[in-house]
C-alpha cells in the first residue's frame, strides 16, 4: 500500500478509515501522563520550536509511536531528512493509523494528521514530499517515541 495526497484528500474530506481499536481518556487523565509539553502539542494542537525536537537528527532502527497510546505510527525506514526542523516521514506506518483533517487556521489550508487512535495531534502532511508517495509527514518530536528494535 502505498498512500498519496488525492488518497489524503479523500479522507480529509469524507472520513478516515477506522482504526483497529479506540482509546478516549478525559483532560486530566492526559495532564496526568504526558509532560506539560506533551500535553501542549498532542492534546491542544501546539507545534514546537523547529529544530527542537529530539528526534529530528535521530535515525535508529525502530517504530516511531504516539506519545499518548504508544499506537505505532511511522517506521524508521521511511523516515527522511528534509531539512525543515521537524522528523520527516513519507508515509504511515499503516493506512488507518493516522487520521487527516482539513486545517485552515493561520489563514493557510493544511491537513492537520492526528494518532486515529486517540486523536493527539501530531502535525501536518504536504504534497511536497520525494518520490514516489510525494508526501510529507512533518510531525512533532513530542508527540511520538521511538521503541528502537534490537539488532
Ligand atoms: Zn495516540
Amino acid at each position: 500500500m502505498m498512500l498519496t495526497w488525492k488518497e489524503i484528500m479523500t479522507f480529509s474530506l469524507k472520513g478516515n478509515p477506522k482504526p483497529d481499536t479506540r482509546i478516549e481518556k478525559s483532560k486530566a487523565e492526559w495532564k496526568a501522563q504526558l509532560t506539560p509539553e506533551q500535553y501542549r502539542i498532542t492534546r491542544q494542537k501546539g507545534t514546537e520550536s523547529a529544530h527542537s525536537g529530539a528526534l529530528c537528527s535521530i535515525y535508529d532502527a525502530g517504530k516511531y509511536a504516539c506519545i499518548c497510546c504508544d499506537t505505532p505510527l511511522f517506521d524508521s525506514t521511511i523516515k527522511f531528512s528534509s531539512g525543515t526542523g521537524w522528523p520527516s516521514f513519507t508515509q504511515p506506518i499503516k493506512e488507518n493509523a493516522i487520521q487527516y483533517k482539513r486545517d485552515s487556521t493561520f489563514g493557510m489550508v493544511r491537513v492537520e494528521v492526528m494518532c486515529n487512535t486517540c486523536d493527539a495531534h501530531l502535525g501536518h502532511v504536504f504534497p511536497d514530499g520525494p518520490e514516489p508517495s510525494g508526501l510529507r509527514y512533518c510531525i512533532n518530536s513530542e508527540s511520538m517515541k521511538l521503541n528502537k528494535e534490537d539488532k
